[in-house]
């Protein structure tokens, strides 16, 4: 073990670490060479350091458990480790598995938006005749864990539900109650990288030890065991890495990876990589002037302590089942010209959420010099009116965003083509079905008369929507499944402690496991599943 220090971009100063290097371990080697170096076993072993690995680690070594993190990637974003994500697609481009992954520190969280929102109920237990699928777990056993998250991430405690708006003193819901109306939170861009928080913390205890350039390539099992993973280094050495309990927190696309490279890894019903799934959206109508303000007006975006509040505009279950509908919401989005004073300031909060704010300086000082009457209109909306200001040039559209239905045939398989460390390539087996596409049109005719009987002046519909034309819709960098949770090993891959069936210690901590994908955001529910299985972790060791 060495004891380094630390100076990455968004870190600021020196601080005292426990990191390793793989990369400075060992001269170089050939891949599969007999020479394998072993470093010293720890009780837990976690298999990526992004949002679910890091939260998991701070987790048991505050309960006092010693834990291994082998992170693939390194204290910033490189090329080396982001071109092992490669994929091939089979079918229907799947966007997020190129643009939406990040191999680092942090993982995804070094680039994502920070939107909350939880899951309700009928996620979990849908309604009988609802076309999506259940969960083998309520919602009431990851509630108790919402608080912990919304902390981690700065998000306050303002309500996620309707009652925001009695909370910020306006009128309640304008809408029947067959439309839920709910708010996400997205969390203050300061605090979105966990690796400038959660990571911060983990690099400086000494009972984790974070080894980065570990790029696990197998795990290997043995009498209902996982004994070993195998990780190598960018120069080709092989480490092994021993523990009593092994968890898989890699992302959904890389774990299915993962455990298909794994020969001795039980798949005896072809489970693995199964049943993968993503949010898929589509632009339905634009907002002409007058119903942009009506809307904004009544639905926000509100900003309260840095952190911002949207609305979505879910179809209730009983909706759902009247129209056979999948699980499906409604939302607006604000989209700023570049060039832009709000533009210029969002792009600066980004950078500090990338660790970048030097070059963004550089970038955005022009625009936003050009902006103040902009950014002065952004403070005074956001301190004295709990409002995010948009733009008079802004464009607002409504967006419509889905689950998918369960499909075995959406899959994530391994290719006959490796990548540059000799590892096999994923291949992405995805297509968006006619489930979707009837949702797509059924709901933006629901939206329209919602919307009317609220009072609200008409939207500007994108041709052919209303009429039953397939739109053109993409993913929303949200994979799902692959190794989804169920209490039968025939149709599932890990149980509802999200252990692997057939293995006694080794599970998983990702979106990789979720049966269904509701509508919202699915990061606020995979942290939740994963503090759950911290305690879980605690009561096995
Ligand atoms: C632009 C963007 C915006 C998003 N916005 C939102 C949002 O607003 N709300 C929301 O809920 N979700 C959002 N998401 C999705 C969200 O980022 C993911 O759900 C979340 O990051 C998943 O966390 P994770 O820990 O499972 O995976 P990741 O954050 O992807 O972390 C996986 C980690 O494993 C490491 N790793 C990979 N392979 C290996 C290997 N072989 N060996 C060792 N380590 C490995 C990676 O380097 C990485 O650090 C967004 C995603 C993107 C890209």
């Amino acid at each position: 073990m060495r004891i380094g220090l630390l100076a990455g971009p968004g870190f600021g100063i020196l601080t005292t670490i426990m990191h390793i290097d793989l990369d400075n371990l060992g001269e170089p080697g050939q891949l599969n060479q007999s020479e394998t170096t072993i470093p010293p076993p720890k009780r837990f072993c976690i298999i990526g350091a992004g949002i679910a690995g890091l939260i998991l680690a701070q987790q048991l070594a505050r309960m006092g458990f010693e834990v291994n993190v082998l992170e693939a990637g390194g204290l910033d974003l490189e090329e080396r480790s982001q071109s092992l994500y490669a994929a091939e697609m089979a079918s229907t481009e799947h966007t997020g598995t190129t643009l939406g992954r990040f191999r680092t520190l942090g993982g995804s969280s070094t680039r994502w938006g920070g939107q909350l929102l939880s899951y309700p109920d009928d996620v979990f237990k849908p309604l009988s005749g609802s076309l999506s699928i259940p969960w083998p777990i309520n919602q009431s056993v990851i509630a108790p864990y919402y608080d912990q998250i919304q902390q981690i991430l700065h998000a306050g405690t303002l309500p996620f539900t309707d009652e925001l708006l009695p909370a910020l003193g306006h009128p309640p819901s304008p809408f029947s109650s067959d439309i839920r109306l709910r708010f996400s939170k997205w969390a203050p861009f300061s605090k979105r990288n966990l690796a400038q928080t959660v990571g911060r913390e983990c690099l400086t205890d000494a009972r984790i030890h974070l080894y980065t350039h570990a790029n696990v390539a197998e795990l290997q099992a043995a009498d209902g065991r996982v004994t070993r993973v195998r990780a190598l280094n960018y120069k080709g050495r092989s480490f092994e890495f021993f523990a009593d309990h092994f968890i898989v927190a890699a992302g959904t696309i890389e774990s299915s990876r993962i455990l298909l490279s794994s020969p001795t890894v039980p798949n005896e019903h072809d489970q693995l990589g199964r049943y993968f799934h993503d949010h898929i959206s589509f632009p339905a109508a634009v907002l002409p002037p007058l119903t942009r303000s009506q809307i904004v007006d009544r639905l926000g975006p509100f900003l309260v302590n840095g952190v911002l509040h949207t609305c979505k505009m879910e179809a209730a279950a009983e909706l759902q089942i009247g129209h056979k509908l999948l699980s499906v919401m409604a939302h607006f989005v604000v989209q700023e010209p570049e060039e832009s004073g709000i533009a210029a300031v969002r792009n600066l909060l980004i950078s500090v959420q990338r660790g970048q704010l030097k070059q963004a300086l550089t970038k955005n000082l022009v625009p936003m010099l050009s902006g103040t009457g902009d950014i002065a209109r952004l403070f005074w909306s956001s301190k004295v009116k709990k409002r995010r200001a948009i733009g008079k040039r802004a464009i607002l559209r409504m967006n419509i965003d889905m689950e998918q239905p369960g499909s075995a045939a959406n899959r994530i398989r391994l290719s006959e083509r490796r990548d540059s460390l000799g590892l096999p390539k994923a291949i992405v087996d995805w297509r968006v079905g006619d489930a979707e596409y009837e949702t797509a049109t059924k709901f933006a005719r629901v939206m329209k008369q919602k919307l009317e009987e609220a009072g609200f002046a008409s939207l500007e519909w994108i041709p052919g929507v209303l009429e039953g034309e397939k739109p053109t819709m993409v993913d929303t960098y949200h994979p799902m499944g692959g190794l989804r949770m169920g209490v039968d090993p025939a149709v599932s891959v890990v149980d509802p402690n999200l252990k692997v069936h057939g293995l006694a210690n080794l599970h998983v901590a990702s979106c990789a496991v979720f049966p269904s994908g509701g509508s919202s955001n699915p990061t606020f529910t995979m942290m939740a599943l994963t503090l759950r299985l911290a305690d879980h972790l605690a009561q096995l060791a």
